[in-house]
């Protein structure tokens, strides 16, 4: 039967692999807004506009070459038909991400694209920051993900050593307290769980205990 679950909440919850697991067990689609953020960023920043000018972004945004899969066991994102999966995550997107994402029609954009993938998908999670209070208000599940600043800085230290972007504790956590403030306190989309939001913090939680109480909310 048909099912949509948004799935949102900070950087450094285990959001993207939970919500992954999470789709493969309902037999689900799988959407990772961030993904898209970070290939608008990308394609703003091969551009070369400033980052500072929002209507040089918009105007980069409004022609986006970007596609993205839904397949929740192979991540398939291209710009302009190239491969872009280990770019998007590099410390220059990282960078940027936050400013490129602010731009309300850069939002207009995506936001738009994510609300027709969905809508094809009979059964889909999607996850992002702002799923469950503007791009699928109507979702059958809202799940707002939350852990502290310190076990979020330390899952995402743990996965750069693994991806081989090295060890730097202290400068992702500046990065992580860094977003969560301006993530939170833009004008546009601010992250926030929705009123209708089951709240699950992951701080002590193990991924696969996440997702075994995940899997119960969407199926109780
Ligand atoms: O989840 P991820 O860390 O890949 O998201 C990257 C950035 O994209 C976030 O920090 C946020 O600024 C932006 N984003 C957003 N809305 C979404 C998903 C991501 O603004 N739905």
């Amino acid at each position: 039967s048909a099912l949509s679950v948004a799935m949102d909440g900070p950087s450094g919850t285990g959001k993207s692999s939970v919500s992954r697991a999470l789709a493969r067990r309902l037999g689900a689609r799988y959407l990772d807004t961030g993904a898209m953020y970070r290939m608008a960023t990308l394609a703003v920043l091969r551009t070369g506009v400033d980052l500072a000018d929002p209507v040089a972004i918009a105007d980069a945004a409004a022609a986006l070459p970007l596609s993205i899969g839904t397949d929740p066991a192979a991540e398939a994102v291209t710009l302009d038909g190239e491969d872009v999966g280990d770019e998007i995550r590099g410390a220059r997107v990282t960078a940027a991400v936050s400013a490129v994402s602010a731009v309300p029609a850069v939002r207009d954009v995506l936001v738009d694209a994510q609300r027709r993938i969905a809508k094809d998908a009979a059964r889909i999670v999607v996850e992002g920051r702002d799923i469950g209070t503007v791009v699928l208000p109507d979702a059958d599940v809202k799940i707002y993900l939350t852990a502290s600043a310190a076990a979020r800085a330390q899952r995402r230290n743990l996965q750069n050593i693994t991806e081989g972007r090295g060890d730097d504790y202290a400068g992702v956590l500046a990065d992580v307290e860094r977003r969560d403030h301006l993530d939170s306190t833009r004008a546009v989309s601010p992250l926030r769980p929705a009123d209708d939001a089951v709240t699950v913090d992951t701080s002590e939680l193990g991924i696969e205990a996440v997702i075994d109480r995940l899997v119960a909310v969407v199926t109780e």
